[in-house]
């Protein structure tokens, strides 16, 4: 007769031994910690313009432009929102956040007028920096809502707006100092997580730090940047993979940021050979352009040492077809997630000891955190080889949504563990292995698509009276794109392009439904709940039959 345990846990760790990490401090602090080191390095070079700022430029911009957003208005805990695409003013808003204590959420600047307001609505945003080019975009409600608007670039502000240069002309001294709260939230990005619509990811200082130190931090980190390194940031700083993994962990090693507005493969090759690129932080849909394009083999690409990919899937042949390009760099895979602050694991290829990379892994979970695999039946903790749903733990992981309990609990459990909706794997040598996803999420090109929002937006439409969304796979660059499934109200005619068109004035272009179905009911469990499995088989019987 023995007494009743609790079933024992099979918890993976990373190979790498846990290290110091003092996260109690702001992330500013953290950032620029051996600032009197780095002082007169480069840390922002301009693609675009050649601009170069030094660390200390960077910092004294930063601390200035917290005063301004003092000045206008902003105290510790306001949200203001950073609609840029990437530009040394990204990354000295960005500081300025925590420097001021207050929270910066980032947004797609292509995003639609609409698909800006939620989000502005829904993070009670106060101040919006922008472009002026995107400034019609959000005149209207930010008139109505009080916001004020900062427009970056030369020349006066359009009508109603501040100009960039006047905030950050504001005298750092004027800003008094205000209380810190460790858990206090600096970056407010979004993301759907596991189930319905966007929904802004907490993350606070004590989370970023705790995850650049996972990655850059100690005598082995998984992530070796050098302050030699030049670090490519083409990736949206508005995503947290590169606000984290490119930008941050490139300050806390006192590396050269090279910043590119947007990817074109003929300016990057460009950029990369002038400036010695050393470090590509990319994506699939990069890499597939980068391999089939015929410039590549008219550059000197050989100071890259290190590539890493992320946010999406990449493929053995692809993989090969791209390393032969590059004979001097190492390729490594990570997994991330904007809820896990993001990073959960990464290739130890770039470790002081090597280990083996494995085809397909995306490497081992991160120093100071915890993974389980979970069967998502029942919750119970499986073993190595078993696939399941991924689940983390650890500092580094968000505070939870803004404004939405239930959607946090319903994501990090009564323990402590983030469930990520991915289903995979760990096996004998402790590499993570992503198989399938049970979340609803579609991924185009790394970027989110969450069918919830379409839906929501498909029902608004007098001739629509039922409506599901679910991804179809399209290739290795593009990922999904999203596919509806839509049932006519009584006596409707209309039409797939009619829909079709509908949708795309309201969303950003890679949100754009690429295929209509029309049905006579959508598979609801009793809960009213849109049953994806059954939209995915539907849709494969589709090609089977077609
Ligand atoms: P996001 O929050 O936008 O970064 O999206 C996170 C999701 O992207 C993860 O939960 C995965 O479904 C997917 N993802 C991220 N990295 C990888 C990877 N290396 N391989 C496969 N899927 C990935």
């Amino acid at each position: 007769m023995g007494s009743i345990m609790p079933p024992k846990e099979t918890i993976f760790r990373s190979k790498l031994p846990d290290i110091e990490i003092t996260n109690d401090i702001p992330l500013h602090v953290y950032c620029f910690e051996r600032l009197a080191e780095f002082a007169d390095r480069p840390c922002v070079i301009d693609g675009a313009t050649g601009t170069v700022l030094t660390y200390a430029e960077v910092e004294a911009a930063a601390r200035r432009f917290a005063s301004g957003l003092h000045a206008a208005g902003i105290g510790r805990g306001d949200v203001f929102m950073i609609l840029l695409r990437n530009s040394p003013e990204f990354v000295i808003a960005f500081l300025a956040a925590s420097f001021r204590g207050a929270v910066a959420t980032t947004a797609n600047p292509f995003y639609t007028s609409g698909e800006i307001y939620k989000q502005a609505s829904g993070a009670g945003v106060r101040l919006i920096i922008t472009e002026s080019c995107y400034v019609d975009k959000i005149r209207d409600f930010a008139g109505e809502g009080g916001i004020t608007i900062v427009t970056v670039g030369d020349g006066p502000a359009p009508d109603g707006c501040r100009s960039f240069a006047d905030l950050l002309a504001t005298d750092a001294g004027a800003m008094p100092a205000s209380e810190f709260d460790p858990d206090d939230v600096v970056a407010l990005p979004y993301s759907s997580g596991t189930t319905g619509l966007p929904k802004g990811v907490m993350l606070t200082h004590r989370s970023l730090i705790t995850s650049v130190a996972q990655q850059v931090d100690g005598e082995n980190p998984n992530l070796y940047y050098h302050p030699e390194d030049v670090i490519l940031c083409v990736l949206p700083l508005f995503h947290i993979y590169s606000l984290n993994s490119v930008l941050l962990c490139s300050l806390r090693v006192g590396a050269a940021i090279l910043i590119m507005r947007r990817f074109e493969v003929g300016p990057l090759l460009e950029l990369v050979q002038r400036y010695k690129v050393t470090i590509a932080p990319l994506v699939p849909p990069i890499v597939l352009e980068f391999v089939k394009s015929p410039l590549v083999d008219s550059y000197d690409l050989s100071s890259i040492r290190m590539v890493m990919s992320g946010a999406a899937p990449m493929g053995k042949e692809l993989e090969d077809k791209f390393m032969s390009k590059l004979p001097n760099a190492q390729l490594g895979q990570g997994y991330g997630m904007t809820e896990a602050g993001p990073v959960l694991s990464m290739c130890l290829a770039f470790a002081k000891e090597p280990f083996e990379v494995k085809t397909g892994a995306c490497g081992t979970v991160v120093r100071n955190a915890e993974m389980k695999i979970v069967d998502p039946e029942t919750g119970a903790s499986m073993g190595r080889n078993q696939r399941g749903e991924i689940c983390i733990r650890g500092a580094q992981i968000m505070k939870g949504y803004i404004n939405d309990p239930e959607a946090t609990k319903n994501t990090i459990d009564k323990d402590g563990w983030l469930h990520t909706g991915d289903i995979g794997y760990i096996d004998d040598d402790d590499e993570v292995f992503i198989v399938d996803r049970l979340k609803e999420i579609i991924k185009y090109k790394g970027f989110q698509v969450a069918p919830a929002e379409l839906e929501a937006l498909l029902i608004t439409h007098p001739n629509v009276a039922d409506a599901g969304v679910v991804p179809m796979k399209v290739d290795e660059g593009t990922g999904e794109v999203p596919v509806a499934f839509v049932v006519r109200s009584n006596g409707s005619k209309i039409t797939e392009d009619e829909i079709k068109q509908y949708i795309s004035k309201q969303v950003i272009f890679y949100k754009r439904i690429n295929k209509v179905f029309f049905t006579d009911a959508i598979p609801k469990a009793p809960t009213g709940k849109i049953l994806r499995k059954d939209l995915r088989a539907k849709l494969a019987a589709q090609f089977t039959t077609s």
